[in-house]
């Protein structure tokens, strides 16, 4: 059993929860403290389940309460290193976030986040330092799909000091995490083509942005390619994954998105482990990050939906927008 929510989304403030019976996992943690713990009880979970944070980025709505939780809770931080240096200097970790919490993460690479921790219901054993000893840092060929937390990071485009995609392999259930994205990559298509679920940014519809009165900057900022998605680049982003397949939906990070990541023709999935790679498993669309000002849920799923009709597996699909100051429904599959 696999459970997802969202506990908040946009920039008013971003978290997710993936998990199971006895473990879960956050990324981001863009809202307060006492909201993460409020959210996770209303949905039925328990704050005590999770077992780490993944961070994409050090932008306010992303880590707003990163510091308190995770001294609070005693939870080790994955993010990657500039983005770890940077929580030296944030006003929202600086004073909170000690160094020996938080592990770095690597663009390219497999991380396994579970082991004799993860297994463990003590949560005294799942101090920063004990957890070093769970981590694993593994190259591709040990990638095993459905067997245990594999995380991949991703280098994608947006003005924040590093920030990353996620894929996610919780025990079998595949999730690709696009939250703030500044421009359709190949990379993004191809890591969405993998997933059975995708939580992926639809962040203003172009109109309402250029006529609701946001400064000329801001505007240029967030359409400049390292800002948001509009609804319409989203559409793009899933109608390239789902015509992704056999060979071509093989993920490869060949630099060809024009990311400086520094990571060169790294082959994130193996053929034998990764299931059948003959079409894309995407089952569900999470829409996230959606603008307050520029962008209505009704628009997003409308543009969207309406743009992928006549695709010959718009019918396998489920849309869903994701909520802005509420939990979203908790999402169970079995
Ligand atoms: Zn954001
Ligand atoms: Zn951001």
């Amino acid at each position: 059993m696999t459970q997802f929510v969202s506990l908040s989304s946009g920039s008013n403030g971003n978290c997710y929860y993936i998990g199971n019976e006895t473990c879960g996992i956050l990324i981001d943690a863009g809202i307060g403290t006492r909201t993460i713990k409020k959210r996770m009880s209303e949905v039925g979970l328990s704050v005590d389940r999770v077992r780490c944070v993944l961070v994409s980025h050090d932008h306010f709505d992303h880590i707003r309460s990163l510091g308190t939780f995770a001294a609070r809770f005693q939870k080790p931080v994955y993010a990657t290193a500039p983005c770890i240096a940077a929580f030296r200097r944030h006003y929202c970790t600086r004073d909170f976030l000690d160094a020996s919490c938080c592990h770095p993460l690597v663009p390219g690479e497999w991380l396994r986040l579970d082991g004799k921790c993860f297994d463990s219901v003590e949560p005294s054993l799942f101090d920063a330092k004990e957890n070093r000893s769970c981590e694993k840092a593994a190259d591709r060929r040990h990638y095993s799909h459905g067997n245990g937390i594999w995380v991949l990071p991703f280098s994608v485009p947006h003005d924040a000091t590093d920030t990353v995609g996620f894929f996610i392999d919780f025990f079998g259930e595949t999730f690709t995490f696009l939250t703030d994205v500044g421009d359709v990559t190949d990379d993004a298509v191809r890591f969405a083509a993998r997933a059975r679920h995708l939580i992926v940014e639809a962040n203003y519809d172009p109109e309402m942005l250029r006529t609701g009165g946001y400064p000329a900057d801001l505007q240029r900022r967030i359409r400049g390619g390292h800002g948001h998605l509009a609804n319409a680049q989203t559409a793009e982003l899933i109608r390239r994954a789902l015509d992704l397949n056999g060979a071509d939906s093989g993920c490869v990070l060949s630099g060809d998105s024009g990311l400086d990541s520094g990571v060169n023709s790294c082959d994130c999935f193996d053929s034998n482990t990764s299931g059948d790679a003959s079409v894309s498993p995407l089952q569900d669309v999470f829409l996230c990050h959606l603008s307050e000002n520029n962008n209505t849920p009704e628009l997003a799923l409308s543009t969207i939906t309406d743009a992928l009709r006549s695709h010959p597996r718009f019918a396998a699909l489920r849309f869903t927008a994701l909520p802005r100051r509420e939990a979203s429904d908790l999402f169970v599959w079995e």
